[in-house]
C-alpha cells in the first residue's frame, strides 16, 4: 500500500491540493482536521467546557465520523461539511486537539483508515505521528500574509464578514498553538519534501507532487 503524508499550517493549501492528488492517482483521501473539528463541533453543541478534558475525551469515543473521496464529512450520519469550518468550531480546534489522550485515540482511528488502501493524508503530525512509515512525506507551506490573503478571499466569496487583520491575527494564533503543543506538534522534519506554495498555484503544487511520486 502506499502512503503520501501532507503536512503544513493552515491555509497553506493542504486541502485542495491533498484531495486533488488522491484524485488523481486514485487513492484514499483522508482530511485529519476535519476528524478534530467533528470532536469540536459536538463539544460545542453538547455545551461542553473545552477544558473538560475527560468528557471530551469521552465525546471521541462515541462518535461517528465518515469521511468521503469528494472532501465531505458525516458526524453521526449527519452532513457537518460547512458546520465544522464556522469560526466558533475553528476558535476551540487547537485547544480540543491538544489534549493528549484524544490524540492517541485519534492516532489509532487515522491508521486504521491507511490499513488497507492507498492513501493521501492530510493534517499537522501525520509523517511525525501518524504514519511515520508514509512512503512520501510533504511539509506544504505558505507565508502567513499569503495564507491570510487566500482565507480572507475565500470568505469575502463566501459572504463572511472579516478583515483581512483578523484573519491574520487568527492565523497566527493558530499556528502558534499547533506548533507549540506538547504532543503532535506541526513540525518540519528533514524527512518532508518541503514545499512553500506562496508563489505557486494550486496546480503547480498537485503537478510537483505527482512529480516526486512519479520519480520514485
Ligand atoms: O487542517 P485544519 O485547519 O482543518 O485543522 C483544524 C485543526 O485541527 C488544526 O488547527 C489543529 O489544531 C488540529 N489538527 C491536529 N492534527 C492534525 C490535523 C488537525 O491537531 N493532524
Amino acid at each position: 500500500m502506499i502512503k503520501i503524508a501532507i503536512d503544513g499550517p493552515s491555509g497553506s493549501g493542504k486541502g485542495t491540493v491533498a484531495k486533488e492528488v488522491a484524485k488523481r492517482l486514485g487513492f484514499t483521501y483522508v482530511d485529519t482536521g476535519a476528524m478534530y473539528r467533528c470532536v469540536s463541533l459536538k463539544s460545542l453543541r453538547e455545551n461542553i467546557d473545552e477544558n473538560d478534558e475527560e468528557k471530551i475525551v469521552e465525546l471521541l469515543k462515541n462518535i461517528d465520523i465518515r469521511l468521503t473521496n469528494d472532501g465531505k464529512v458525516f458526524m453521526d450520519g449527519e452532513n457537518v461539511s460547512d458546520k465544522i469550518r464556522s469560526v466558533e468550531v475553528t476558535q476551540r480546534v487547537s485547544k480540543i486537539s491538544s489534549i493528549v489522550k484524544l490524540r492517541e485515540i485519534m492516532k489509532e482511528k487515522q491508521r486504521a483508515l491507511s490499513n488497507d488502501t492507498n492513501i493521501v493524508m492530510e493534517g499537522r503530525d501525520i509523517a511525525t505521528e501518524v504514519l511515520p512509515d508514509a512512503n512520501y512525506k510533504i511539509y506544504l507551506d505558505a507565508s502567513v500574509n499569503e495564507r491570510a490573503n487566500r482565507r480572507y478571499k475565500q470568505n469575502i466569496e463566501k459572504g463572511i464578514n472579516c478583515t483581512l487583520e483578523e484573519i491574520t491575527k487568527a492565523i497566527e494564533e493558530r499556528d502558534y498553538d499547533d506548533m507549540n503543543r506538547k504532543v503532535g506538534a506541526l513540525r518540519r522534519t528533514k524527512e518532508h519534501h518541503y514545499i512553500d506554495s506562496s508563489n505557486m498555484t494550486i496546480e503547480e503544487v498537485i503537478k510537483e507532487i505527482l512529480n516526486l511520486v512519479g520519480e520514485k
